[in-house]
């Protein structure tokens, strides 16, 4: 027996998908939870604000391993378009001079 344990917060449907392909090209099997109440699995109902993902328990370091490199790359520092300040991830906005990112998917 299988157990399906939560490996991951996903904050919509097009992520949870996307994150969901990445994995099972892996090897491992996902579930998805959080869809369930605009209709059946398998459906992609966009506007569904959070889903969770499940692995089986015997994938669950592997999933966690590559999820957490997935929010690592997605957390990177950027480079300021206007004064080149390298900012924190963290920050929206250049903490020096106020501007946005140059280039916020390189
Ligand atoms: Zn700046």
């Amino acid at each position: 027996m299988n157990n399906w344990i939560a490996v991951f917060e996903a904050a919509n449907s097009l992520e949870a998908h996307t994150l969901k392909g990445a994995l099972e090209s892996r090897g491992m099997a996902v579930q998805l939870r959080g869809e369930a109440l605009s209709g059946a699995l398998g459906e992609l109902p966009m506007d569904v604000a959070q889903v969770t993902l499940l692995v089986q328990e015997k994938d669950w370091q592997r999933a966690r391993t590559f999820l957490q490199g997935y929010q690592r790359k997605e957390k990177r520092s950027w480079h300021c378009g206007q004064c080149g300040e390298e900012n924190d991830a963290s920050f929206e906005i250049c903490w020096r001079c106020g501007s946005g990112p140059a280039d916020p998917k390189p």
